[in-house]
């Protein structure tokens, strides 16, 4: 078989995509590799198919597996209940095949969360992937067999075991088929820095993702499948990215640790922790979706209250209260204004963001006030790498630009490549 350009024997060094040409790129697996990786394994009795993906992709996915392969579908199983994993099995199932769905029992909760919180959701979406209009799916392929910690399926001769974790989601599940030493991860590997610390999402679990990379690395995989990105092949590098993977998560997780048991505040631990300098350099823990800072935030989340350290923030005034003081205090919204200017001149957008802030719910008529606000989102926008921070700044430039009544920018297709057609 020819060497896919969704494999690497050498990940210090490969160039990640997640967008490539399905196909067997190992014995008896296909892949098919768009924004996320849908696997399908050959067995004695039929097709396994790990993460059948999105609900729009479903037609074109089904069609290259059974161009692939006539086998019938014996057995799918959703890694987690992300919508980029666990909605795509439309299309076989409109064929009339009945698999198994096997899940995480935490799957279930997650998909009647998706129900109950559906338009918070969409809207959470909307802004993260910069779609034109919020949407989630509202059609669950539920799981026809659960498990809480592990569960082993023999397919003929050939064994497959499912772990759960937890991670990215509560509910995640890591495949391993001992005989092949094929080991499928999930989004437990993604070909970036963790997505644990999501500013828009529900809890996640980074302590829990280190020792769930830890225990797939005492494994001795010779094949990893991620959830997104590129396969490896080779018992070392699949060790290694693994082992890096936790190593990147446990740096900061101790310093947030030990920050905390100091007895630091939320916001002097926000500022203090950073990642590991040369780890955040590796192929595969770029920071271009999720951003290390969100992860401190989900770790404070987990282990802390709510509460930021400021004592005015317990039962605050309203935004608009504090920014029209600010403004008086500024002499007027027309200085904050200016003071943004040249601190955007500057070069700091940071603190100008504040400005914008302050100018704008003190006076959300003003004209400059509004201009200032979309000139700060679009030069943080352009100035950061994470795809989470870059979806909320261009949603707050859209809402200066509407305010202004000018076209919201809806041009990104997204980095990440959803495509939502
Ligand atoms: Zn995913």
């Amino acid at each position: 078989m020819a060497e896919s350009n969704m494999l690497t024997r050498d990940p210090v060094h490969a160039t990640p995509r997640v967008w490539g040409k399905p196909g067997e790129l190992a014995p008896d697996v296909f892949m098919y590799p768009a924004f996320v990786n849908t696997y399908a394994l050959r067995t004695p009795v039929g097709l396994l198919v790990i993460d059948p993906g999105f609900t729009h992709a479903s037609e074109t996915v089904q069609g290259a597996i059974r161009g692939w392969s006539d086998a019938p579908l014996h057995t799918a199983v959703y890694t987690h209940g992300h919508v980029d994993h666990a909605f795509g099995l439309r299309a076989f199932l409109h064929a009339g095949e009945r698999p198994q769905i096997i899940a995480q029992e935490n799957c279930l909760d997650r998909f009647r969360r998706y129900a109950m919180t559906h338009g918070w959701n969409a809207r959470i979406n909307q802004r993260q992937f910069s779609l034109p209009q919020p949407h989630f799916p509202r059609h669950f392929d539920w799981p026809t067999l659960t498990f809480r910690d592990g569960l082993t399926q023999r397919f003929g001769d050939l064994e497959v075991q499912y772990h759960a974790a937890k991670g990215e989601t509560d509910d995640a599940c890591w495949v391993w088929v001992p005989e092949r030493k094929y080991l499928f991860t999930g989004d437990l590997i993604i070909w970036q820095a963790p997505n644990c610390g999501n500013p828009q999402k529900v809890q996640r679990y980074p302590a829990e993702w280190a020792a769930a990379l830890d225990t797939m690395a005492g494994l001795d995989a010779e094949w990893l499948f991620p959830g997104h990105g590129l396969a490896i092949a080779g018992r070392a590098a699949v060790r290694q990215v693994l082992t890096e993977s936790a190593r990147y998560l446990r740096i900061i997780i101790d310093q947030v640790l030990a920050r905390m048991n100091a007895g630091e505040t939320p916001e002097q631990i926000f500022h203090a922790v950073e990642p590991d300098p040369e780890l955040a350099q590796r192929p595969y823990l770029q920071a271009n979706y999720d951003h290390p800072k969100f992860i401190v935030r989900n770790l404070l989340r987990l282990w802390g209250g709510w509460w930021n350290g400021n004592a005015a923030e317990l039962l605050p005034a309203t935004p608009e209260t504090q920014a029209r003081e600010i403004a008086a205090l500024a002499g007027g919204v027309d200085t904050l204004i200016a003071r943004g200017r040249a601190l955007l001149d500057a070069g700091d957008s940071t603190l100008a963001a504040h400005c914008a802030e302050w100018a704008t719910r003190a006076a959300a008529d003003h004209r400059g006030a509004q201009e200032l606000k979309r000139d700060v989102y679009a030069r943080r926008l352009n100035e950061e790498t994470s795809l989470m921070a870059q979806g909320i700044y261009r949603a707050a430039m859209n809402d200066a630009r509407l305010a202004l009544g000018e076209e919201p920018d809806r041009v990104q297709r997204l980095v990440m490549g959803w495509n939502e057609d």
